[in-house]
Protein backbone atom coordinates (compact mmCIF):
# COMPACT_ATOMS: atom_id res chain seq x y z
CA UNK A 1 0.00 0.00 0.00
CA UNK A 2 1.21 3.37 -1.04
CA UNK A 3 2.22 5.46 1.89
CA UNK A 4 1.96 3.04 4.60
CA UNK A 5 5.22 1.60 5.76
CA UNK A 6 4.63 -1.42 7.39
CA UNK A 7 1.14 -3.39 6.82
CA UNK A 8 0.99 -5.97 8.96
CA UNK A 9 1.38 -3.56 11.48
CA UNK A 10 -1.53 -2.06 10.88
CA UNK A 11 -3.62 -5.22 10.32
CA UNK A 12 -2.47 -6.17 13.65
CA UNK A 13 -3.56 -2.78 15.21
CA UNK A 14 -6.93 -3.17 13.49
CA UNK A 15 -7.49 -6.84 14.59
CA UNK A 16 -6.39 -6.04 18.31
CA UNK A 17 -8.78 -2.75 18.30
CA UNK A 18 -12.09 -4.76 16.74
CA UNK A 19 -11.37 -7.31 19.03
CA UNK A 20 -11.46 -4.85 22.01
CA UNK A 21 -13.82 -2.49 20.89
CA UNK A 22 -16.45 -4.70 18.39
CA UNK A 23 -19.91 -3.32 18.92
CA UNK A 24 -22.29 -6.22 20.42
CA UNK A 25 -24.57 -7.19 17.33
CA UNK A 26 -26.92 -9.82 16.95
CA UNK A 27 -25.49 -10.93 13.56
CA UNK A 28 -22.03 -11.20 15.01
CA UNK A 29 -23.36 -13.00 18.14
CA UNK A 30 -24.41 -16.04 16.36
CA UNK A 31 -22.89 -16.12 12.54
CA UNK A 32 -24.52 -17.93 10.12
CA UNK A 33 -24.41 -17.11 6.19
CA UNK A 34 -27.78 -16.51 6.24
CA UNK A 35 -28.12 -13.96 9.09
CA UNK A 36 -24.66 -12.36 7.66
CA UNK A 37 -26.88 -11.85 4.00
CA UNK A 38 -29.86 -10.79 6.04
CA UNK A 39 -27.88 -7.97 7.99
CA UNK A 40 -25.91 -6.86 4.49
CA UNK A 41 -28.97 -6.25 2.88
CA UNK A 42 -30.80 -4.78 5.65
CA UNK A 43 -27.73 -2.35 6.49
CA UNK A 44 -27.27 -0.74 2.60
CA UNK A 45 -28.09 3.09 3.52
CA UNK A 46 -29.62 2.42 6.83
CA UNK A 47 -28.09 2.55 10.46
CA UNK A 48 -27.80 -0.35 12.89
CA UNK A 49 -29.40 1.50 15.27
CA UNK A 50 -32.31 1.19 13.21
CA UNK A 51 -31.92 -2.20 11.23
CA UNK A 52 -31.43 -3.61 15.35
CA UNK A 53 -34.79 -4.68 16.27
CA UNK A 54 -35.85 -5.15 12.61
CA UNK A 55 -33.27 -7.87 12.49
CA UNK A 56 -34.30 -9.31 15.91
CA UNK A 57 -37.87 -9.71 14.59
CA UNK A 58 -37.07 -10.75 10.98
CA UNK A 59 -34.61 -13.66 12.51
CA UNK A 60 -38.19 -14.70 15.08
CA UNK A 61 -40.26 -15.38 12.07
CA UNK A 62 -38.13 -16.04 9.19
CA UNK A 63 -35.42 -18.20 10.63
CA UNK A 64 -34.10 -19.67 7.90
CA UNK A 65 -34.24 -19.45 3.93
CA UNK A 66 -36.79 -22.18 3.89
CA UNK A 67 -38.87 -20.17 5.63
CA UNK A 68 -38.32 -16.57 3.87
CA UNK A 69 -38.87 -18.79 0.60
CA UNK A 70 -42.01 -20.03 1.04
CA UNK A 71 -43.30 -16.72 2.55
CA UNK A 72 -45.64 -14.10 0.83
CA UNK A 73 -44.95 -10.66 -0.36
CA UNK A 74 -47.35 -9.42 1.21
CA UNK A 75 -45.79 -10.86 4.84
CA UNK A 76 -41.98 -9.51 3.77
CA UNK A 77 -43.19 -6.78 3.19
CA UNK A 78 -45.21 -6.07 6.08
CA UNK A 79 -42.19 -6.88 8.57
CA UNK A 80 -39.99 -4.67 6.55
CA UNK A 81 -41.92 -2.19 6.85
CA UNK A 82 -40.61 0.93 8.05
CA UNK A 83 -37.49 0.38 7.04
CA UNK A 84 -37.27 1.96 3.51
CA UNK A 85 -35.68 1.13 0.61
CA UNK A 86 -38.01 -1.43 -0.42
CA UNK A 87 -36.15 -2.91 -3.26
CA UNK A 88 -34.28 -4.40 -1.47
CA UNK A 89 -36.46 -6.89 0.84
CA UNK A 90 -37.62 -7.86 -2.66
CA UNK A 91 -34.26 -8.79 -3.83
CA UNK A 92 -33.60 -10.72 -0.58
CA UNK A 93 -37.39 -12.84 -1.10
CA UNK A 94 -36.09 -13.65 -4.72
CA UNK A 95 -32.89 -14.54 -3.44
CA UNK A 96 -34.00 -17.03 -0.72
CA UNK A 97 -35.97 -18.52 -3.66
CA UNK A 98 -32.62 -18.59 -5.55
CA UNK A 99 -31.22 -20.61 -3.02
CA UNK A 100 -33.74 -23.26 -2.14
CA UNK A 101 -34.01 -23.61 -5.89
CA UNK A 102 -30.42 -24.23 -6.59
CA UNK A 103 -30.11 -26.82 -3.43
CA UNK A 104 -28.05 -24.60 -1.43
CA UNK A 105 -25.94 -21.76 -0.47
CA UNK A 106 -23.68 -20.42 -3.02
CA UNK A 107 -19.87 -21.25 -1.63
CA UNK A 108 -17.40 -18.81 -2.86
CA UNK A 109 -18.04 -15.07 -3.80
CA UNK A 110 -18.13 -16.09 -7.56
CA UNK A 111 -21.18 -17.95 -7.01
CA UNK A 112 -23.10 -15.93 -4.98
CA UNK A 113 -22.44 -13.29 -7.72
CA UNK A 114 -24.27 -15.64 -10.03
CA UNK A 115 -27.25 -15.10 -7.76
CA UNK A 116 -30.28 -12.40 -8.47
CA UNK A 117 -29.41 -9.34 -6.03
CA UNK A 118 -26.03 -9.77 -5.31
CA UNK A 119 -23.33 -7.11 -6.10
CA UNK A 120 -19.89 -7.17 -5.60
CA UNK A 121 -20.14 -5.45 -2.13
CA UNK A 122 -22.69 -8.34 -0.95
CA UNK A 123 -20.73 -11.10 -2.71
CA UNK A 124 -17.63 -10.03 -0.78
CA UNK A 125 -18.80 -9.27 2.65
CA UNK A 126 -20.74 -13.19 2.39
CA UNK A 127 -17.88 -14.83 1.47
CA UNK A 128 -15.20 -13.20 3.67
CA UNK A 129 -17.49 -12.43 7.02
CA UNK A 130 -19.73 -15.84 6.83
CA UNK A 131 -17.34 -18.49 4.79
CA UNK A 132 -14.01 -17.04 5.71
CA UNK A 133 -13.00 -16.64 2.16
CA UNK A 134 -9.79 -14.49 1.50
CA UNK A 135 -12.09 -11.59 -0.22
CA UNK A 136 -11.05 -7.78 0.18
CA UNK A 137 -15.12 -5.98 0.91
CA UNK A 138 -14.56 -2.58 -0.57
CA UNK A 139 -17.20 0.30 -0.03
CA UNK A 140 -17.43 4.23 0.71
CA UNK A 141 -16.32 3.39 4.88
CA UNK A 142 -13.04 1.27 3.58
CA UNK A 143 -12.46 3.88 0.46
CA UNK A 144 -12.17 6.50 3.26
CA UNK A 145 -10.25 4.93 5.92
CA UNK A 146 -7.97 3.65 2.98
CA UNK A 147 -7.69 6.73 1.78
CA UNK A 148 -6.88 8.57 4.66
CA UNK A 149 -4.22 6.10 5.95
CA UNK A 150 -2.30 6.72 2.22
CA UNK A 151 -2.88 10.04 2.58
CA UNK A 152 -4.60 10.00 -0.93
CA UNK A 153 -5.96 13.70 -1.81
CA UNK A 154 -6.43 12.35 -5.35
CA UNK A 155 -10.24 13.36 -6.86
CA UNK A 156 -13.30 11.19 -8.01
CA UNK A 157 -15.91 12.07 -10.06
CA UNK A 158 -18.12 9.68 -8.04
CA UNK A 159 -18.00 7.50 -5.09
CA UNK A 160 -18.38 4.55 -7.64
CA UNK A 161 -15.40 5.57 -9.20
CA UNK A 162 -13.74 5.78 -5.60
CA UNK A 163 -14.69 2.50 -4.85
CA UNK A 164 -13.08 0.70 -8.52
CA UNK A 165 -9.97 1.83 -8.10
CA UNK A 166 -9.93 1.40 -4.49
CA UNK A 167 -10.52 -2.49 -5.09
CA UNK A 168 -6.43 -3.65 -5.53
CA UNK A 169 -5.26 -1.48 -2.58
CA UNK A 170 -8.29 -3.01 -0.20
CA UNK A 171 -6.87 -6.26 -1.92
CA UNK A 172 -3.49 -5.73 -0.94
CA UNK A 173 -4.34 -4.63 2.61
CA UNK A 174 -6.14 -7.96 3.15
CA UNK A 175 -5.56 -9.75 6.22
CA UNK A 176 -5.52 -13.30 4.26
CA UNK A 177 -5.61 -15.22 7.90
CA UNK A 178 -8.72 -13.56 8.85
CA UNK A 179 -10.28 -11.92 5.84
CA UNK A 180 -13.52 -11.75 7.62
CA UNK A 181 -12.74 -10.08 11.19
CA UNK A 182 -10.37 -7.77 9.14
CA UNK A 183 -13.23 -6.59 6.43
CA UNK A 184 -15.40 -6.28 9.45
CA UNK A 185 -12.96 -4.28 11.89
CA UNK A 186 -12.16 -1.96 8.62
CA UNK A 187 -16.05 -1.19 8.18
CA UNK A 188 -16.70 -0.77 12.13
CA UNK A 189 -13.30 1.54 12.06
CA UNK A 190 -15.25 3.71 9.27
CA UNK A 191 -18.76 3.60 10.80
CA UNK A 192 -17.86 4.48 14.23
CA UNK A 193 -13.83 6.30 14.52
CA UNK A 194 -12.65 7.57 11.29
CA UNK A 195 -16.24 9.40 10.36
CA UNK A 196 -17.07 11.36 6.78
CA UNK A 197 -15.71 14.73 8.33
CA UNK A 198 -14.93 14.44 11.45
CA UNK A 199 -12.28 11.52 11.88
CA UNK A 200 -11.77 10.69 15.86
CA UNK A 201 -8.38 10.54 15.26
CA UNK A 202 -7.24 10.59 18.81
CA UNK A 203 -9.02 7.35 19.45
CA UNK A 204 -8.08 5.28 16.58
CA UNK A 205 -5.78 3.29 16.92
CA UNK A 206 -4.01 3.72 13.42
CA UNK A 207 -3.40 7.33 13.89
CA UNK A 208 0.55 6.46 14.30
CA UNK A 209 0.40 4.82 10.95
CA UNK A 210 -2.17 7.07 9.00
CA UNK A 211 -0.48 9.71 6.27
CA UNK A 212 -3.40 11.67 6.13
CA UNK A 213 -3.77 12.80 9.85
CA UNK A 214 0.19 13.48 10.20
CA UNK A 215 -0.39 15.50 6.98
CA UNK A 216 -2.92 17.21 8.24
CA UNK A 217 -6.81 17.71 7.67
CA UNK A 218 -8.00 14.18 7.29
CA UNK A 219 -11.12 15.29 7.10
CA UNK A 220 -11.24 16.44 3.53
CA UNK A 221 -10.25 13.30 2.35
CA UNK A 222 -11.48 11.41 0.12
CA UNK A 223 -12.17 14.21 -1.98
CA UNK A 224 -15.01 12.99 -4.16
CA UNK A 225 -17.75 14.66 -6.44
CA UNK A 226 -21.08 15.40 -5.07
CA UNK A 227 -24.28 13.63 -7.42
CA UNK A 228 -25.95 16.46 -7.90
CA UNK A 229 -29.54 16.66 -6.39
CA UNK A 230 -32.89 16.45 -8.23
CA UNK A 231 -35.58 18.76 -7.08
CA UNK A 232 -39.35 16.70 -7.86
CA UNK A 233 -42.97 17.80 -6.36
CA UNK A 234 -45.91 15.80 -6.43
CA UNK A 235 -49.63 16.62 -5.37
CA UNK A 236 -51.14 13.98 -3.27
CA UNK A 237 -54.80 13.51 -2.58
CA UNK A 238 -56.45 13.60 0.45
CA UNK A 239 -59.94 11.56 -0.09
CA UNK A 240 -61.67 10.52 2.73
CA UNK A 241 -65.61 8.97 3.08
CA UNK A 242 -67.49 7.14 5.67
CA UNK A 243 -64.12 6.33 7.45
CA UNK A 244 -62.14 5.04 4.75
CA UNK A 245 -59.05 6.80 3.27
CA UNK A 246 -58.31 6.25 -0.66
CA UNK A 247 -54.64 4.70 -0.90
CA UNK A 248 -53.37 3.87 -4.23
CA UNK A 249 -50.55 0.53 -4.65
CA UNK A 250 -47.48 2.42 -4.91
CA UNK A 251 -44.91 1.64 -7.65
CA UNK A 252 -45.26 3.40 -11.28
CA UNK A 253 -42.06 2.70 -12.22
CA UNK A 254 -40.76 2.93 -9.16
CA UNK A 255 -39.87 0.02 -7.81
CA UNK A 256 -39.29 0.50 -4.29
CA UNK A 257 -42.89 1.02 -4.06
CA UNK A 258 -44.19 -1.37 -5.88
CA UNK A 259 -46.66 -3.32 -3.53
CA UNK A 260 -46.66 -1.17 -0.81
CA UNK A 261 -49.59 1.81 -0.12
CA UNK A 262 -49.36 5.18 -0.31
CA UNK A 263 -51.23 8.36 -0.40
CA UNK A 264 -52.57 8.72 -4.29
CA UNK A 265 -50.97 11.09 -6.40
CA UNK A 266 -54.01 13.54 -8.06
CA UNK A 267 -52.66 12.43 -11.71
CA UNK A 268 -54.34 9.11 -11.02
CA UNK A 269 -57.48 10.18 -9.93
CA UNK A 270 -60.87 9.52 -12.24
CA UNK A 271 -61.01 12.70 -13.94
CA UNK A 272 -64.78 13.76 -12.64
CA UNK A 273 -63.27 13.85 -9.05
CA UNK A 274 -63.18 17.82 -7.69
CA UNK A 275 -59.56 18.63 -6.30
CA UNK A 276 -58.82 21.12 -4.32
CA UNK A 277 -55.74 23.48 -5.47
CA UNK A 278 -54.64 24.81 -1.92
CA UNK A 279 -52.55 22.20 -0.66
CA UNK A 280 -53.29 21.77 3.19
CA UNK A 281 -50.07 20.03 4.02
CA UNK A 282 -46.23 19.86 2.23
CA UNK A 283 -43.85 17.46 3.22
CA UNK A 284 -39.92 17.23 1.97
CA UNK A 285 -38.12 13.90 2.34
CA UNK A 286 -34.73 13.13 0.23
CA UNK A 287 -34.98 9.84 -1.56
CA UNK A 288 -31.29 9.06 -3.25
CA UNK A 289 -30.76 11.75 -5.03
CA UNK A 290 -33.94 13.01 -5.14
CA UNK A 291 -35.48 15.79 -2.97
CA UNK A 292 -38.88 15.84 -3.06
CA UNK A 293 -42.10 18.30 -1.95
CA UNK A 294 -45.33 16.09 -1.76
CA UNK A 295 -47.95 18.58 -1.66
CA UNK A 296 -51.42 17.33 -0.09
CA UNK A 297 -54.67 18.33 -1.31
CA UNK A 298 -58.14 17.45 -0.62
CA UNK A 299 -60.39 15.41 -2.85
CA UNK A 300 -63.71 14.84 -3.12
CA UNK A 301 -64.78 11.86 -4.84
CA UNK A 302 -67.53 11.12 -7.02
CA UNK A 303 -69.65 8.15 -8.02
CA UNK A 304 -68.43 6.04 -10.06
CA UNK A 305 -65.37 2.97 -10.32
CA UNK A 306 -62.06 3.84 -9.30
CA UNK A 307 -59.20 3.77 -11.40
CA UNK A 308 -56.83 0.69 -11.23
CA UNK A 309 -54.71 0.06 -8.09
CA UNK A 310 -56.71 2.42 -6.02
CA UNK A 311 -58.63 1.32 -3.17
CA UNK A 312 -60.66 2.80 -0.16
CA UNK A 313 -59.26 1.16 2.71
CA UNK A 314 -60.99 1.36 6.35
CA UNK A 315 -58.94 3.17 8.79
CA UNK A 316 -59.37 0.56 11.51
CA UNK A 317 -57.16 -1.40 8.96
CA UNK A 318 -54.17 0.69 8.31
CA UNK A 319 -52.19 -1.22 10.68
CA UNK A 320 -52.78 -4.17 8.90
CA UNK A 321 -52.17 -3.21 5.66
CA UNK A 322 -48.44 -2.53 4.03
CA UNK A 323 -48.10 0.95 3.50
CA UNK A 324 -45.16 3.22 2.90
CA UNK A 325 -43.25 4.42 6.20
CA UNK A 326 -43.45 8.24 5.38
CA UNK A 327 -47.43 8.19 4.20
CA UNK A 328 -48.30 5.59 7.01
CA UNK A 329 -46.26 8.87 9.54
CA UNK A 330 -48.34 11.20 7.31
CA UNK A 331 -51.62 10.17 7.69
CA UNK A 332 -51.29 9.78 11.36
CA UNK A 333 -50.26 13.38 11.36
CA UNK A 334 -53.07 14.51 9.57
CA UNK A 335 -55.73 12.48 11.21
CA UNK A 336 -53.49 13.78 14.65
CA UNK A 337 -54.76 17.55 12.87
CA UNK A 338 -58.10 16.79 12.09
CA UNK A 339 -59.17 15.11 14.97
CA UNK A 340 -57.01 18.23 17.08
S1 LIG B 1 -6.02 8.46 12.20
FE1 LIG B 1 -7.84 9.63 11.75
S2 LIG B 1 -7.91 9.80 9.53
FE2 LIG B 1 -6.42 8.20 10.03
S3 LIG B 1 -7.60 6.32 9.92
FE3 LIG B 1 -7.66 7.00 12.04
S4 LIG B 1 -9.52 8.26 12.24
FE4 LIG B 1 -9.08 7.99 10.05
Amino acid sequence: MEGIESVEEVRAALRAWFDREARDLPWRRERSVYRTVVSEFMLQQTRVATVVPYFERWMERFPDWETLAAATEEEVLQLWQGLGYYARVRRLHSLARAVRDRGGEPASEAEWLELPGIGPYTAAAVASLAQGEPVAVVDGNVVRVLARLCGDRRHWKNSGAAVADYRAVADQFLDREHPGRHNEALMELGATVCLPGNPLCTVCPLVDHCRGAAEGDPGSIPRIGRAKTVERELYRAWAFRHGELLLAEGGSGEGRLEGLLELPTVDGLPRNWKVHPEPFAKRVRGIGRERITEWIVTVEPAKGRLCKGLRWVPLHELDEVALSGPHRRWIREILGMERG
